[in-house]
């Protein structure tokens, strides 16, 4: 009856969580995905029609009716389930044809397909680096980043955030290990801001190391044709490593990949565990992949109505008088500072017809509690309207608009 002890531990664990304000529960979507949606919350009342600002659908791909009639198309050709890890019989044409894709359309030399972003970081640092090698990282990395990190023997640096300056004093540091790897996110989720490559790819040269990018919340949308933040900062070709997921903007089903030099993708179809040991991507998945893949290649009109959108957002929520970050990111962080305003906002505005997320610490620091907003290539003119009318409604009532962080912490604290 070893349980017994255990389980009133962890009976308190989740009563401390709830204590503390950070149990996370979740909302039931009764519909597809897509800007408009029907949402059960709380649990247990009729599902509600909202306009859904809170998915990583930046092109509006998870329910395009060329991307579900290719996953059809594909349960008929290829079948339901691969019953096999890749090496032995879980590889298809069109698995090898994603990854063709892929690898033109990020400009890179090869790629190999994971079962999710998370496999492909938890595999690219444990094959590549050793305790001889040192990998260098910015603070604010996805937590795949850092789990990936902590599965391989490097010597571990980490540099603040975006600052160059603490970058190049990290690679003086580490100028006596065999290998140098810097590793950064593309675009960093919580503000939507895009690392500094240029001056990274510049820094690594300078320095001699590898650059790894983690690029799942810019491939598809961010640069003039959608490859990443690698376009965005012209330094195709000098990223060695690109991190990325299908399940953001291409698609959202799941999977996820690692894109770069040639050797650095065949050592890890001999070594990457989750390669080795877990299955890949479902055929249905791989077939509406590769749709999509075509559909961005072919035209740039999503990316683009996407940044449209956005910068009519942007522009408009400024206007309104609320305090957000800038950028150009489809991610909008409107600042709200404290958390329990954060989570009554997003609360009055989910009634308003407008689903969003209020964040608060841990997941954001404290004091930087903020509703995270995600324009779509999916939302139209009205959407956007609706959600600015909604937002200026809440602003009012919590008489928080054309004030900025000192008014509003004085007003509702941190
Ligand atoms: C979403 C995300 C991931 C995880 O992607 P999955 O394919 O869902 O595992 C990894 N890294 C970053 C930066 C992300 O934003």
């Amino acid at each position: 009856m070893a349980y017994g002890k255990a389980k009133e531990f962890y009976q308190n664990e989740l009563e401390s969580i709830k204590e503390g304000g950070l149990y996370k529960e979740e909302r039931y979507i009764h519909t597809p995905q897509g800007a408009d949606v029907k949402v059960e919350y709380p649990e247990g009342s009729p599902p509600k029609e909202v306009i859904n600002f809170c998915a990583n659908n930046y092109l509006g791909l998870s329910s395009h009716p060329d991307v579900m009639e290719a996953a059809r198309r594909g349960l008929d050709d290829r079948g339901y389930g691969m019953s096999s890890v890749r090496f032995i019989c879980g590889t298809q044409d069109i698995h090898k044809e994603l990854e063709q894709k892929l690898t033109k359309f990020l400009g890179t030399e090869d790629t190999i397909l994971f079962a999710s972003c998370m496999d492909a970081n938890a595999a690219v640092f444990e094959v590549l680096l050793n305790k001889e090698d040192a990998v260098i990282a910015d603070r604010l990395v996805h937590a795949s980043v850092v789990d990936g990190m902590k599965l391989c023997n490097a010597q571990q640096y980490n540099y603040k955030h975006s600052d160059m300056a603490h970058l190049e004093e990290k690679l003086q540091e580490a100028q006596g290990a065999r290998f140098r790897m810097i590793a950064t996110d593309g675009v960093f989720s919580m503000d939507g801001d895009i690392a500094k490559l240029d001056e990274i790819c510049a820094l690594a040269e300078k320095y001699d190391a590898m650059v790894l990018v983690d690029d799942s919340h810019a491939t598809g949308f961010i640069g003039k044709t959608g490859r990443g933040t690698h376009e965005l900062c012209e330094v195709i070709g000098k990223v060695d490593i690109i991190t990325t997921t299908l399940g953001k903007a291409l698609g959202g089903a799941s999977g996820g990949c690692v894109s770069g030099r040639k050797e650095i993708v065949e050592m890890l179809r001999q070594r990457g565990r989750p390669y080795l040991f877990s299955n890949t991507v479902a055929p249905v998945i791989v077939a509406a992949a590769n749709t999509v893949l075509d559909l961005i290649s072919k035209t740039t009109d999503r990316r683009d109505k996407l940044e449209k959108n956005t910068l009519y957002f942007r522009n408009k929520m400024t206007e309104a008088g609320f305090d957000i970050k800038e950028g150009i990111h489809p991610i909008v962080p409107i600042m709200l500072y404290n958390a329990k305003l954060a989570q009554d906002f997003a609360k009055d505005l989910y009634y308003e017809g407008i689903f969003v997320i209020g964040f608060f610490y841990p997941v954001v620091a404290r004091g930087q509690a903020r509703i995270r907003v995600q324009i779509s290539a999916d939302h139209e003119m009205e959407h956007l309207d609706k959600a600015i009318q909604a937002f200026a409604k809440i602003g009012t009532k919590y008489d928080i608009l054309g004030k900025k962080k000192k008014e509003i912490v004085a007003k509702y604290g941190l």
